[in-house]
């Protein structure tokens, strides 16, 4: 890629070192991003998201949240180097951290219970992000029911029926928008740091086998809706429950939270991909619409 020579200047800028480029390898996994490792004369490497220049404030956000996380000292996150945009590309450069095969989840359900005692004054972020390539509101709230249904709920149900998924899916969303508060009788979330978007493609481990985070969309909410991602998609074992509830215990009203808070999640997908994620997302809403 011609641009690599002008990431390495930024890169040279950053850290304050020369860096020649001396070859990049695109990796898989990454959803939304073309994900490379770029190398340089002197024998260091970064780990390097590419997108179109439009994806410059993605970017900007995602280092953003990275500095976030890593602040509250509770779990690895890829350090962020520099961002920003050459030619027809927009680039976000990080520290590379060579990934493990699979961990102890029980020490990542630890770290994540001290990450989430960080807490905020109010609900949502300074800055806004974006959930898969959606763009996630973060303006901020001091109320949890509110913000829930302004910036998530209700965001995904438009931009659903902007897309064309009316019809029932969208007659049960205004019945659920109406009677989720009743979820909140009982339980009065603390604005906790979020990873945001914390399903089992975006945690792995490093060399010595502590847990790394990574891909995030950074918010202050309700811990219960990062619990619920891991949930989402088969789940992060019983070692890794067990060891969040030591430190910090659920309420029981989890489980039919749970379902409720992934809703968003589903709809997001629908949004993203279409296909089956409306009749999901439809058998979700049911389920809590159920129990309300
Ligand atoms: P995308 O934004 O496109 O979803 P990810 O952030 O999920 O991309 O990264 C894609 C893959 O690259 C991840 O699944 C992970 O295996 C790997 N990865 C992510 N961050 C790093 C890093 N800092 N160092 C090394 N590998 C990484």
């Amino acid at each position: 890629m011609s641009e690599w020579k002008g990431v390495c200047e930024a890169i040279s800028r950053a850290t304050g070192q020369p860096a020649v480029p001396a070859g990049a390898d695109s990796l898989g996994g990454g959803c939304i991003n073309q994900a490379f490792r770029l190398s340089v004369t002197d024998g260091r490497s970064w780990f390097v998201k590419v997108n179109d220049a439009a994806s410059l404030a993605m970017f900007e956000a995602e280092s953003a949240g990275l500095l976030e996380l890593a602040s509250a000292n509770a779990i690895r996150v890829p350090q962020p180097v520099c961002c920003g945009s050459v030619g027809q590309i927009a680039y976000l450069v990080m520290e590379y951290i060579p990934l493990g095969r699979g961990g102890d989840a029980g020490e990542l359900g630890r770290c994540l219970a001290v990450m989430h005692r960080r807490t905020a004054e109010t609900f949502g972020w300074e800055t806004d992000n974006t959930i898969g390539s959606t763009p996630q509101i973060n303006t901020p709230d001091s109320d949890w029911v509110r913000f829930w249904r302004e910036r998530r709920l209700g965001f995904q149900l438009r931009l659903a029926a902007n897309r064309g998924y009316g019809g029932s899916l969208q007659k049960k969303g205004a019945r659920l928008m109406e009677r989720f508060p009743a979820l909140f009788d009982t339980h009065t979330p603390e604005p906790s740091l979020l990873h945001g978007d914390l399903w089992g493609g975006n945690w792995s481990t490093d060399a010595r086998g502590d847990p790394v985070i990574f891909d995030p969309a950074v918010y202050y909410g309700d811990r219960e809706a990062d619990l619920a991602m891991t949930e989402l998609f088969g789940g992060f074992g019983e070692k890794f429950y067990r060891a969040y509830r030591a430190d910090l215990p659920l309420d029981p009203g989890y489980s039919l939270r749970k379902t409720f808070y992934n809703i968003y999640h589903i709809l997001n997908h629908l949004n993203l991909f279409g296909g089956g994620y409306g009749a999901q997302a439809e058998g979700m809403i049911d389920r809590v619409l159920a129990e309300l």
